[in-house]
């Protein structure tokens, strides 16, 4: 109520006898009843938008605040005069303006924090439309996936895009990138666009696989380098004859003797051009398609090629070499130095492969305290020392072992004594042994042991002055379901030193957790024996896995419920008997949290869910709050996980309902007073509906539009026959889309 102002006065009329009231008010009530369930319908503004990473991002707090400034000035927009109208309009471009191009620099960095303050889209069209130009919206795009590998010695990266007919987006993934797909794959994105970039949850909850691309891995290899030079570096640092040298010569018999005589390189070298580009800048892009213009203008047929080479002295990229991750045609891009190690390795990339990682854990060979070095593995071209074989996963996820008519990868699934020949040479023979190390428990995914003996012999000739490769088995992991999984262990990991990765004969290998022993206990120059045992399994402990769903932000008006879906899976393996899991909800200071199920009882593998209900108090201001929820395994409590919802509180009508009086008896009237305002003032023209709901059970409806004062009062007249007890009062207001809700309950007696 606002004192001063004239109150509209509603008269609403109660009576034991329902076809009276029916009677007085029917043909009202009948379109009220209507208008009510649509109120209820819009209360909970939740939309879905692009999944969240389930990564922790940094709140930034300049673009959390810009968002609720969007939303508040948008409802004083809608709410305000003409006048007032066009002064908030221009506030709210400025801070659009100013949100977007802050969203447009975080994207790069932290996509899952873009996610967050992404509004929902009803929320979204509540903004005028010059205002809406400006502001995230979630898409689904479908397109041709790009991935390409920047080489050099700190921060190498990978970066993805999205070839639409018309439009190329940068992808920006908040979690785990896809490492299955390679470059040329169709595919179906969601995320949510701001300017010419994506940003996108993780690659499992946001990206559709159309199409794979077909693996060109096998046979003769049409390769096209290009030679170029730059307008203000027109330097030849290398002759044709040496690039012919180093591509068809050296790198094609790398993959000849990699594959055991099945792919090889043919084709040409063509420059050097001078294209119309400054050496000053980075522009890969511009680089390839004015390479492939120069090659075209003298006469080069582009479309006899399935892989394409860009050579050219060192210019403004800070990498050395840029590979696409598959592709058709493929791409590698070499900066300054042309050699075996660059070109194998871009070259690998573009068969498909990603890096050849090593993990490193301390004293131990595995551990839970690792760390992992991208280009780590010592032996293998795709790591960073040597020109190296690809190691048996990688030949593996080429088809150059264990398929076709290639060389075989024993599966070792009983004890015994295994022999296996050397990776480099093309006899018949196995030449790896593949043993399971473990099996993700939520996603199915499984990852190995591959086993496989190294010479110094062919292109692994400079490993002649290793005294420990030659006289052992060397051990990597990889998950055949993720081409980012090829890691080489340490078997001496008390020296620091990374050049003596073996296991020499006589030592032992055992990962008690898979219950796999490996002892290399002969080598000879044609093959190693390796006894391996598989133990029983021994109970392991993992951290369970907890989600919330929906995972996005939730966009409500204070006061509200959201009810979120929180799963759990028990990540111990199979050697551990069922664990009961704790779980514990935390939300804001006067806020309320509950959980159905406090506990959840799981054997190892097993998921299960229940609910989570957070409600924010009707005062509570407008703004992002963080709800957390955690999962412990009672019988182990280091087996911990924790997630976190975001609730977003925005601001709706402010509400008010009195009653003149706590307690009646029967045949008084009750005096009702609602008042409806926003942002302190009152508002005229809203909509509001009167839902009675007697001590019995009956319910009573009215509606009315508010005046100036914002305010309405109601009457009920109580009938002597009207039951005793609590009555329920509800209004709900309706404003341009804007709503706001009051309850109250007076006793009859
Ligand atoms: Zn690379």
């Amino acid at each position: 109520m606002h004192p001063g102002r004239p109150s509209q006065h509603r008269p609403l009329t109660s009576s034991a006898l329902g076809q009276w009231l029916w009677a007085r008010l029917g043909p009202v009530l009948a379109k009220l009843c209507l208008l009510g369930l649509a109120l209820w319908a819009t209360v909970g503004l939740a939309q879905a938008h692009a999944p969240s990473s389930g990564l922790a991002s940094r709140p930034h707090p300049r673009a959390e605040s810009l968002t609720q400034a969007l939303m508040t000035l948008g409802m004083r927009h809608q709410l305000a005069d003409t006048a007032t109208k066009s002064r908030l309009l221009s506030q709210l471009l400025t801070a659009a303006t100013e949100r977007q191009a802050l969203l447009a620099a975080i994207i790069q960095d932290d996509p899952g924090e873009v996610l967050r303050l992404t509004l929902p889209a009803d929320l979204r069209a509540s903004l005028p439309p010059a205002v809406r130009a400006l502001v995230e919206e979630e898409m689904e795009v479908e397109g041709e996936l790009e991935v390409l590998h920047e080489d050099r010695d700190v921060g190498s990266r990978f970066v993805y895009f999205l070839k639409t007919a018309r439009r190329r987006f940068a992808l920006h993934f908040a979690a785990h990138p896809p490492t299955h797909l390679e470059t040329a794959t169709r595919v179906r994105v969601t995320g949510v666009q701001v300017g010419q970039a994506l940003a996108l949850g993780s690659s499992s909850t946001s990206v559709q696989t159309l199409a794979t691309a077909l693996p060109n891995t096998f046979g003769a290899q049409p390769t096209l380098v290009i030679l170029v030079n730059f307008q203000d570096k027109a330097t030849q640092p290398y002759t044709v004859a040496t690039a012919q040298n180093v591509v068809f010569g050296q790198t094609s018999n790398f993959d000849l003797e990699n594959s055991y005589g099945q792919t090889w390189l043919t084709g040409t070298v063509v420059g050097w051009y001078t294209i119309p580009l400054s050496s000053t800048v980075c522009d890969y892009a511009t680089l390839a398609s004015q390479a492939q213009a120069a090659a075209q203008a003298a006469g080069v047929n582009l479309s006899t090629y399935r892989r394409y080479v860009y050579a050219f002295p060192q210019n403004a990229c800070t990498w050395w070499g840029l590979g696409s991750v598959g592709g058709q045609p493929s791409q590698a891009w070499i900066n300054g130095s042309l050699a075996l190690k660059v070109v194998s390795h871009e070259m690998g990339h573009n068969f498909g492969l990603y890096h050849a990682h090593s993990l490193d854990c301390g004293t131990t060979v595995l551990g839970t305290n690792c760390t992992t070095s991208d280009y780590g593995d010592t032996i293998d071209t795709m790591g960073n020392s040597a020109a190296g074989h690809f190691n048996a996963f990688h030949k593996d996820r080429l088809g150059w072992l264990d398929y076709g008519t290639s060389p075989m990868i024993t599966i070792v699934q009983a004890d015994g004594l295994y022999t296996i020949e050397p990776l480099e040479t093309a006899s018949p023979g196995p030449k790896a042994l593949a043993i399971l190390k473990a099996t993700d428990a939520t996603t199915g995914k499984q990852t190995w042991y591959y086993v496989e003996y190294r010479q110094a012999t062919g292109v692994d000739s400079f490993l002649s002055s290793n005294s420990n490769v030659p006289n052992g088995v060397v051990l990597h992991t990889g998950s055949p379901s993720d081409g980012n999984s090829s890691y080489l262990l340490d078997m001496t990991p008390v020296t620091a030193s990374w050049s003596d990765p073996a296991l020499v004969v006589g030592q032992s290998f055992t990962d008690p957790n898979a219950g796999v022993t490996i002892t290399p206990v002969s080598v000879s120059s044609t093959g190693a024996t390796v006894s391996v045992s598989l133990g029983p399994l021994v109970c392991v402990r993992a951290n369970p896995t907890i989600a919330l769903a929906p995972s996005q932000s939730q966009w409500v008006q204070p006061g509200s419920t959201v009810t979120f879906t929180v799963s759990v899976t028990n990540n111990d393996n199979a050697g551990c008997t069922a664990s009961t899991f704790a779980l514990q909800a935390a939300a804001p200071s006067g806020w309320t949290v509950n959980l159905t199920a406090p506990t959840l009882t799981l054997s190892p593998g097993a998921s299960a869910t229940t609910t989570l209900q957070v409600t924010s108090p009707a005062a509570a201001t407008t703004g992002l709050y963080t709800s957390n929820v955690t999962a412990t395994n009672s019988a182990n409590p280091t087996s911990t996980a924790s997630t976190s919802a975001t609730v977003a509180l925005v601001s709706g009508l402010s509400v008010t309902l009195t009653t003149d009086k706590a307690s009646y008896t029967r045949g008084q009237r009750v005096t009702i007073t609602t008042g409806v305002s926003a942002n302190g003032s009152p508002v005229a023209n809203a909509s509001v509906t009167i839902t009675i709901t007697k001590a019995n059970g009956t319910v009573l409806k009215g509606t009315a539009t508010t005046g100036t004062s914002g305010s309405i009062v109601w009457q009920l007249q109580l009938g002597t026959l009207d039951p005793v007890g609590t009555y329920k009062v509800r209004t709900d207001a309706s404003v341009n889309g804007i709503t706001g809700t009051a309850t109250k309950s007076f006793t009859v007696q």
